[in-house]
């Protein structure tokens, strides 16, 4: 039955999200896979409460293990 469903973790919320909903974001040599859902609230975050979206990059990027190879 097909199964050829790439997941991906979000490294936002730790969430398994389909391959094809998953952003790379990078900054400072660092990269985060978020979902589009978590890639709006950060965008939202970083206008309203001008939060360092590269310092939650990096948080993000330390927490690696949590990435899942399919
Ligand atoms: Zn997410």
């Amino acid at each position: 039955m097909g199964g050829s469903t790439v997941t991906t973790v979000c490294n936002f919320r730790i969430e398994v999200r389909p391959d094809d909903d998953i952003v790379e974001l990078q900054a400072d040599h660092r990269t985060a896979r978020v979902c589009s859902h978590c890639l709006v609230l950060l965008t939202v975050h970083r206008r309203i409460h001008h939060m360092k979206v590269e310092n939650v990059i990096a948080q993000m990027d330390e927490r690696k293990p949590l990435v899942t190879e399919v």
